[in-house]
């Protein structure tokens, strides 16, 4: 059906995000029929995101404050051409329920939750305590307003060392520090509030057990304006380099049947608490005899969607623009099965033997001939959002793309990764496709021996 004729109608959408999410919206919008309305910084008036768009509007420099996190120049662009639905990716501006406040006001379309529920989850002490009340399991902690010295010693000598603080405003690994005993609480207290009030201007604390080896484990959701709510199941993503997810799979090898429903009703239950809508990713921790607690939720598309999409065969983009066209979720719980297994490396511009600094230049060479390598179009697929030719500038993130690839199970999904980095034909700029083909060629990732810690713990065979 056209989005045009749905409940809201929709016929343009602006995409406020470049690379690789920028490419992979407009690719379904197109299929769709809607419209895309590319936006851009002058250090991308020429890229790829910028071609493939139906229509491209100039932002501002390229700094991103000053132009993809300028929340008045984004829904200028969309006023000006018409747009009807703003689509923010991920990162950016797709977690500020400022900007999504300003498309309300606005009368656009934010292709995503409402305000509230964002603003619901931005905050890691007030979130924990809703989970908490709505029955989700949280890691044995403190999350309360009393941040006295005192209390909070108190309460880390209650919970039992090794303890996890963790700012409540925090993000991107900020403002977190493990604390092994007693006599080390004050200094990693006073360094943790320093470095939170430096980041995000408040300090308040929480306090977690620290898990020694725990498994990064997301669930996928989806909800509707209707009260509908789903999970599209599990993927793994422990393997993380500085809490920066690397390789990720779907489904998470070793979940019973049991586990896994357990996990994907307490993600749902966790949405509806909060009055989501949209696509939205439940983060746990796993622990070691099978107990799940909640992390955080992620109120957006993640970058690491595909690998549920190939496990699934579902277009979650689909999914999100029917949403926010106020259609109902295209499927329910017992329609959804998972097939196969899938994985997704991150290929980074970035110098694994310089300690992974970002590397920029022109790539002279960016291919992967599928049918020159014997591999199938169905199974493999590349996310990205450069050709050759192109400049890799420092301004914005580092990834340059995303390999995916499914196979019937585990092991055949994995040999086609390491036929596909090896395919992989790119040179002219730095990447880390060397290091993503010694992760994923390590025995004990063949043998799904995973937790969080798993590069720090294999890190000399990893060079
Ligand atoms: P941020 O929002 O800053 O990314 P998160 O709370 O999402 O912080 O945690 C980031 C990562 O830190 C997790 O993916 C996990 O690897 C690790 N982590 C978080 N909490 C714990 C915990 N209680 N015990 C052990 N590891 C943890």
């Amino acid at each position: 059906m056209s989005l045009a004729n749905a409940p809201t109608p929709l016929t343009t959408v602006l995409i406020a995000n470049r690379g690789e999410i920028a490419c992979r919206v407009i690719r379904t919008a197109r299929r769709l029929g809607l419209k895309s309305v590319a936006v851009y910084s002058d250090a991308d008036a020429n890229a790829r995101h910028v071609r493939e768009a139906d229509e491209a509007v100039r932002l501002g420099p390229a700094a991103a404050r000053e132009s993809y996190l300028n929340v008045e120049a984004v829904i200028d662009a969309a006023r000006r051409t018409g747009a009807s639905a703003i689509h923010p990716g991920y990162g950016f501006l797709s977690e500020n329920a400022t900007f999504v406040a300003a498309c309300e006001r606005a009368g656009i379309v934010f292709v995503g939750p409402p305000a509230s529920a964002i603003a619901a989850m931005g905050d890691k002490s007030a979130a924990k305590a809703r989970m908490d009340a709505a029955g989700v399991p949280l890691v044995p902690g403190y999350h309360g307003d009393d941040q006295s010295d005192d209390l909070l010693k108190t309460e880390a000598e209650r919970i039992g060392y090794p303890v996890l603080l963790k700012a409540s405003a925090g993000g991107g690994g900020k403002g977190m520090r493990v604390v092994e005993r007693g006599a080390e609480f004050q200094a990693a207290l006073d360094g943790c509030r320093r470095e939170s009030r430096a980041a995000f201007g408040d300090d308040r604390m929480l306090i977690e057990k620290y898990l020694t080896q725990p498994r990064h484990v997301e669930v996928q959701v989806f909800c509707d304006g209707q009260g509908n709510g789903v999970y599209l199941f599990e993927r793994d993503c422990s393997v993380q380099r500085r809490h920066q997810k690397v390789l990720e799979e779907a489904p998470a090898p070793g979940m019973s049947e049991t586990l896994r429903r357990e996990m994907g009703e307490a993600a749902v239950r966790a949405a509806k608490e909060i009055g989501y809508v949209g696509a939205g990713t439940v983060e746990f921790l796993l622990d070691a005899d099978q107990s799940f607690f909640f992390m955080e939720m992620n109120t957006r598309l993640q970058v690491e969607h595909p690998v549920t999409e190939m496990i699934t065969g579902e277009d979650l983009v689909e999914w999100q623009l029917r949403v926010a066209a106020g259609l109902p979720l295209p499927k329910a719980q017992n329609e959804l099965r998972i097939v196969g297994h899938a994985f997704e490396a991150r290929l980074y511009a970035e110098d694994p033997e310089q300690d992974f600094l970002p590397a920029t230049g022109r790539l002279e060479r960016f291919n992967l001939d599928l049918a020159g390598a014997g591999l199938e179009s169905s199974r493999v697929r590349l996310d990205s959002g450069v050709e050759a030719g192109d400049e890799v500038s420092m301004h914005y993130d580092p990834m340059l793309a995303k390999l995916i690839v499914h196979g019937d199970d585990r092991d055949q999904a994995l040999a086609t990764l390491h036929r596909a980095l090896a395919a992989l034909d790119v040179s002219g700029v730095i990447t880390n496709r060397a290091f993503l083909q010694r992760l994923a060629g390590h025995t004990a990732f063949q043998k799904a021996e995973l937790d969080t810690r798993f590069i720090e713990h294999h890190f000399e065979a990893l060079f």
